[in-house]
């Protein structure tokens, strides 16, 4: 088989295969080949459920039955049980505040069900077990499930499935392509010497070893060839972009801390060190000849619109090039209008008595600073005489959503892009930003979002980055308190006083582990909404509930967006992915539900939401579990310094899953796994950037360049 050729050429499909293949993006021989175990099962653990041993986590197979919702005896909480039958015994498997998940299994299917097995009154049960649908179980029957392809191995692989499409099915495809010589057709790209110097196995090798291990140690080899090689391409478009960016020439701006002095001064608080090292830094690399591209990470709340603020200054305050009047222009972009409109609203009361001019656009309308009438006010303008105002360079600071990168903008100077939460906007959209000019802008990127030193490395392996790892002093600290559920109704009385009080809160549903991200969002909507349901009829009836997840569209989330920041809805029920960054300083309270599904690091985000305002904070994380470990983990919250070091301790206890998953980075759940090895993922950039600084267009290495094309234009495709 050619490895390139469709599937279809050499496997019967019927329309139900064809449609799973196509939602598991696979069309070719090589795309299946790519497509790896989730896990691996072994046939010499399978336990028989009489066999399980109370107290342990187990994985059991077997039958589901009695399905049914309903609410606990005590505490009145909706739940939802089952009973799981293998041919020697049941175990019982309950969901507490989860019966949406029980409600989408269905009696009879076959299921894998894990968690830690307890005993009660004599009734052994599972509390709030994983789930995961088999084809067929795979125990008891001698001629086991995966003992006839004549593999010596007890090691059986096992596949992530969709509609359609088995585990199963995928696992007998993918043997018989092995077993074609359809591996010979297939070429390393990563060239021998590298595999060598860091004792990696062969591409051909490794497609054996991940889909047919004789022992874990062939399939752990495997895996980490394929994370290797996932960095390495990644950080080798990171070097590529660096130097490509290098070759440019930058606008010089000469200034220095003493130059805007007089300017910082004026803010009504001293920048904190770490704020001055940052501005240093930038200033330093307008030094330079090439544009500055930097990332500045810093927790919400420490104060990076300040920096932002003197570095616009910086540069609105200079000439353009060969020039002894005018100025040069920022562009400062937020991912909403709400978003947009508090950076204006900020950095009015930064330049307020500055002279200079700022200018809003958004969707709904442009406006400028200062008004002519009053020095400290704004005036609505047209959009017709801002875009004039713009372009003939009169403006030094716009401020804007993705209005910004319409077409019809025209700056005259642009010299620095200023991007906030700048992972919520793609590659494609920073890069028209930037390509507004001849000469390629400054770009200082700003995040809230707290990730490992090994992951900013390979996302940002094209940027300088800047940590602003202080927050401003006398900040008072959101009071965490863990609630377990015995407790949750005193919370909702003392929530219901402080609303009374004029207070609003955050609900956030948790967040599920779904294979399909369809469904998730389904699920996670559908919990929403449900919980939004709950919280009115049960627990909150006098107040206004709204709801705000990712299947709405952008003007409705908008809209209940703007209708919280007035205070017209009361308890805002939502996702944990949307409007990071929003400030509504009445919203004092967070609650988080599911807690324990949730990254440390996240965490710690979700309840940075509350801590904008003068007012006391205060988040209550909602746990299921009285498991001491879960417990002790979330303890970790009230100590930790910032989100980054919470995120380095989530790495490093609970592996790279608990930082949310990579598909929102564009990293595979396997490329994660190298982000828990510093040393790998060192690795993977000094070797890229030392063969783009010798052959920055691969001229050398065909495989690769072409390894790169393929890549480029499926992530394109995407
Ligand atoms: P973020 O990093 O989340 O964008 P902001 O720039 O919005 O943070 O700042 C949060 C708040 O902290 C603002 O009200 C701002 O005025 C204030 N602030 C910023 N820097 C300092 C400082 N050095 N000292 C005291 N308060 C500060
Ligand atoms: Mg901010």
């Amino acid at each position: 088989m050619n490895p390139d050729s469709p599937l279809a050429k050499h496997f019967r499909l019927n329309d139900a295969h064809t449609k799973a293949l196509s939602k598991l993006r696979i069309d070719t021989v090589r795309d299946l080949l790519y497509h790896f175990p989730v896990r691996y099962g072994d046939t010499a653990n399978i336990e028989y459920i009489k066999n399980a041993e109370v107290g342990k986590t187990v994985a059991l197979y077997g039958k589901l039955s009695g399905l049914k919702t309903k609410k606990s005896f005590k505490s009145k909480v909706p739940m939802a049980e089952g009973t799981l039958t293998d041919e020697t015994g049941s175990v019982k498997l309950v969901w507490f505040h989860q019966a949406y998940l029980a409600k989408m299994l269905r009696d009879g299917t076959l299921v894998r069900a894990e968690g830690k097995l307890t005993e009660k009154n004599g009734v052994r049960s599972i509390v709030g077990p994983k789930i995961e649908t088999v084809e067929s179980i795979p125990l008891g029957v001698g001629d086991s499930l995966f003992g006839k392809e004549g593999i010596e191995s007890t090691l059986y692989p096992i596949y992530n499935e969709s509609k359609g499409i088995t585990s199963n099915w995928i696992f007998h495809t993918i043997q018989r392509i092995l077993s074609s010589g359809t591996l010979d057709q297939i070429h390393d790209p990563v060239p021998d010497d590298i595999l060598h110097t860091f004792n990696l196995p062969k591409l051909q090798t490794a497609l054996v070893w991940i889909h047919r291990p004789k022992k874990e140690s062939d399939s752990r080899s495997a895996r980490k060839r394929f994370a290797f090689e996932e960095i390495f391409m990644i950080q080798l478009e990171k070097a590529q972009t660096r130097v490509e960016r290098e070759s440019h020439g930058a606008f010089q701006i000469a200034k220095n801390f003493l130059d805007i002095k007089a300017f910082t001064d004026r803010f009504p608080f001293p920048l904190t060190d770490a704020q001055t090292r940052a501005i240093e830094s930038m200033f330093a690399d307008f030094k330079k000849s090439y544009p500055m591209s930097r990332l500045l990470e810093g927790d919400v709340g420490s104060g990076k619109t300040a920096v932002a603020a003197a570095l616009a200054y910086a540069v609105g305050m200079s000439h353009p090039i060969g020039q002894s009047f005018g100025n040069l222009q920022v562009a400062y972009m937020a991912p909403t209008e709400i978003l947009a409109g508090q950076h204006f609203k900020s950095l009015i009361e930064y330049f307020t008595g500055s002279g200079m001019q700022i200018a809003l656009i958004t969707g709904s309308g442009c406006q400028k600073f200062p008004s002519k009438i009053n020095p400290a006010g704004t005036t609505p303008i047209s959009r017709a005489q801002l875009l004039k105002w713009v372009a003939n360079g009169e403006i030094p600071i716009l401020i804007g959503t993705h209005a910004l990168i319409q077409k019809s903008v025209r700056f005259k100077h642009l010299a620095l892009v200023i991007i906030d939460e700048q992972h919520r906007f793609g590659t494609e959209q920073r890069r028209k930003l930037r390509e507004k000019e001849d000469h390629i802008p400054h770009l200082l990127s700003m995040t809230a979002t707290p990730i490992p030193r090994t992951l900013a490395l390979t996302l940002y392996g094209d940027l300088d980055l800047s940590l602003l790892d202080e927050l401003p002093p006398g900040r008072k600290p959101v009071e965490t308190k863990i609630i377990t559920p015995d407790k949750r109704k005193e919370v909702y009385e003392y929530i219901r006083g402080e609303i009374q009080n004029g207070r609003q809160v955050y609900v956030i549903c948790p967040r599920i582990n779904e294979p399909d991200p369809d469904l998730e969002t389904a699920i996670i909507a559908k919990s929403v909404t449900e919980e939004a349901k709950r919280l009115e009829q049960e627990i909150f009836p006098e107040f206004v509930i709204g709801v705000l997840h990712g299947k709405m569209n952008s003007k409705e989330k908008d809209r209940v967006m703007q209708e919280f920041t007035r205070g017209e809805i009361h308890v805002l029920v939502a996702t944990s992915v949307i409007e990071v960054g929003v400030n509504v300083p009445n919203a004092t309270m967070i609650i988080i539900e599911g807690a324990e599904r949730f990254g440390l690091a996240q965490l710690h985000q979700l309840r940075g939401r509350v801590m904008r305002s003068s007012l006391k904070p205060s988040c209550f994380i909602f746990a299921e579990t009285k498991s001491a470990n879960s417990l002790e983990r979330l303890k970790a919250l009230s100590s930790a310094a910032n989100g980054f070091d919470l995120a380095e301790y989530d790495l490093k206890q609970r592996g790279a899953g608990q930082l949310g998953g990579g598909k929102q980075w564009g990293i595979s759940d396997l490329g994660m796994e190298a982000i828990q090895n510093i040393k790998m993922v060192e690795a993977a950039r000094s070797t890229a950037q030392h063969i783009v600084k010798t052959d920055p267009k691969l001229d050398t290495y065909p495989l690769l360049y072409e390894a790169q094309q393929k890549r480029t234009k499926k992530i394109h495709f995407e």
